[in-house]
C-alpha cells in the first residue's frame, strides 16, 4: 500500500529523476502528466494534436484536457493504492478539481513534496536534460550521461533534447510556473499537506530527505 503523493516545484526541479526513484524504490506507479502529452503526441491520438501547440510554446495544456486524462489514469487498478504524480496539478483549477474528485473517491492527497530550487541552477539542469525518444529515461550530459552518446542505457532509444528546452521556451516556462503553479505552494500548505526540500544540493542528498519524509508518513499510516 502506498501514499497519494505530489511533486511541485519548476521545470528543472528534479520531479522527474526523484519521482522515478521513489516509484522504483517502493513499487508505486510514477504518473507524470508531461510525458503522458508526450505519449499522446507520440501516438498521434486526438489530445495529442491539440496538446502539440501548447506545449512547443511552453504554454499549459487546457485544464479540462489534462484532469480528465490525469484522472483516468489514477483509476487504473495500479494506481488504485497510491501514486507519484509529477508535474500535475499545475494550476489552482486542477488543484480544486483535483481533489474534489479525490474526495468523492474517499482517497485525498497525503504529501505534497515542494522541490524549491533556485532559477539559476534550474536553467543548468534543463540546459544539460536528454530524454529518451522513447521511454522518457532522463539524462544529463554532464551530471549522469547515457553510456553510449545518444543512446538509452534502458532501452536503446534515442536520446535527445526536448524541444521545450531550448532556451526561449525554458524562459517562458519559468513566468508560467511562476504565475499559474506557484500559488499551489500556499494551497498546499494551509491544507497541512505540503513538505519542502531544498534541491539546489546533489540528487543524493535530497533523495535521502526525500525518501525519510515518504516512509515516516507511510509507516505512520500502517
Ligand atoms: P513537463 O514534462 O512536466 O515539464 O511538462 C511539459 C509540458 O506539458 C508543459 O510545459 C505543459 O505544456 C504540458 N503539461 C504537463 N503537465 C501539465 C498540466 N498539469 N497542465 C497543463 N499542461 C501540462
Amino acid at each position: 500500500m502506498g501514499l497519494e503523493v505530489i511533486f511541485l516545484g519548476p521545470p528543472g526541479a528534479g520531479k522527474g529523476v526523484h519521482s522515478t526513484k521513489l516509484s522504483h524504490d517502493y513499487g508505486v506507479p510514477h504518473i507524470s502528466s508531461g510525458d503522458m502529452l508526450r505519449n499522446c503526441i507520440k501516438s498521434g491520438t486526438p489530445l495529442g494534436q491539440l496538446a502539440k501547440s501548447f506545449m512547443d510554446r511552453g504554454e499549459l495544456v487546457p485544464n479540462s484536457l489534462v484532469i480528465a486524462m490525469v484522472m483516468e489514469r489514477i483509476r487504473k487498478p495500479d494506481a488504485r493504492s497510491g501514486f507519484f504524480l509529477d508535474g500535475f496539478p499545475r494550476t489552482p483549477e486542477q488543484a480544486r478539481d483535483f481533489d474534489a474528485a479525490l474526495a468523492g473517491e474517499g482517497r485525498p492527497i497525503d504529501l505534497v513534496l515542494y522541490l524549491r530550487t533556485s532559477q539559476d541552477m534550474a536553467v543548468k539542469r534543463i540546459a544539460g536534460r536528454r530524454v529518451c525518444e522513447q521511454c522518457g529515461r532522463i539524462f544529463h550530459i554532464v551530471n549522469l550521461p547515457p553510456k553510449q552518446n545518444e543512446v538509452c542505457d534502458g532501452c536503446g532509444g534515442r536520446v535527445s533534447q526536448r524541444k521545450d528546452d531550448l532556451p526561449d521556451t525554458v524562459l517562458h516556462r519559468f513566468e508560467v510556473y511562476e504565475q499559474q503553479t506557484a500559488p499551489l505552494v500556499a494551497y498546499y500548505q494551509k491544507r497541512g499537506v505540503l513538505r519542502e526540500v531544498s534541491c539546489d544540493r546533489p540528487f543524493d542528498e535530497a533523495h535521502v530527505e526525500l525518501d525519510a519524509l515518504y516512509r515516516d508518513l507511510l509507516a505512520g499510516r500502517r
